[in-house]
């Protein structure tokens, strides 16, 4: 017996990562939340001061970055040398320079890399024990674990991404860049607006988080009967 594998894709305010987190948490699973794996390399960029222009030295400081994943539902956290970097991969800036390490061709790969054998560690052994993971991303469904038990679409309205985004007192035209603007420039080396052939679309537009946790939790037994 190999573990679960749900894997959840969708851009940026579709809820995906308190559906991801919750459905964790109640079937007993790791979270697994690939951004944040993209996340950590800029901020270990920005912090050496690498070019991102240069393609190549990026993908080297991502070959070489020392990160631990703590892939726990209730506290998923992030360490870049031992420290913990989960509030500081969330910043602004941030968020609006991510995309230069997701459209790095060369770095791309190392981290695609890395996000597999996590998902294959979890189903064997890991935090989960071998029950397995929930992984939360843009291309999980389609080009990390397109043989998962569970594939899920996350989509919502644009307007009422950047509302849930901006529901937190920040600057509208930043979040507008954060969620709209990021998704322009991530859409250019991968696709998550559609669902690929045997990917559920769970439009969340109007939907509680609680119904989302439901529908995601469904299939999940369906997978499993
Ligand atoms: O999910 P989150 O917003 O934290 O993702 C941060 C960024 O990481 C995305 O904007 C995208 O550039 C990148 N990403 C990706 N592929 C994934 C997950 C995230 O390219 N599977």
């Amino acid at each position: 017996m190999t573990g679960i594998v749900i894997a959840i894709d969708g851009p940026a305010g579709t809820g995906k990562s308190t559906v991801s987190r919750e459905v964790a948490t109640r079937l007993g699973l790791a979270y697994f939340d690939t951004g944040a794996t993209y996340r950590v390399a800029t901020l270990a960029c920005l912090r050496d001061g690498v070019d991102f222009a240069q393609t190549s030295d990026v993908a080297a400081m991502v070959a070489t970055m020392n990160v631990e994943l703590i892939l726990d539902p209730r506290n998923p956290h992030v360490l870049l040398d031992g420290e913990d970097v989960s509030a500081q991969i969330r910043t602004d800036t941030v968020a609006l320079t991510v995309s230069k390490v997701a459209t790095n061709l060369e770095a791309r790969p190392i981290l695609q890399e890395l996000q597999r054998e996590v998902i294959r560690m979890e189903t064997v052994g890991g935090l989960s024990e071998g029950r397995g993971v929930v992984a939360e991303g843009r291309d999980i469904t389609t080009v990390i674990a397109p043989e998962a038990d569970v594939r899920v679409l996350m989509t919502a309205d644009d307007e009422v991404r950047v509302a849930r985004r901006a529901g937190e007192g920040a600057d509208l035209a930043t979040v507008r860049e954060a969620v709209l603007g990021r998704d322009r420039k991530d859409a250019t080396v991968v696709s998550f607006h559609q669902a690929a052939d045997g990917v559920h679309t769970l439009d969340t537009t109007d939907l509680t988080i609680e119904e989302a946790v439901r529908a995601v939790i469904g299939l999940a037994h369906e997978a499993q009967l």
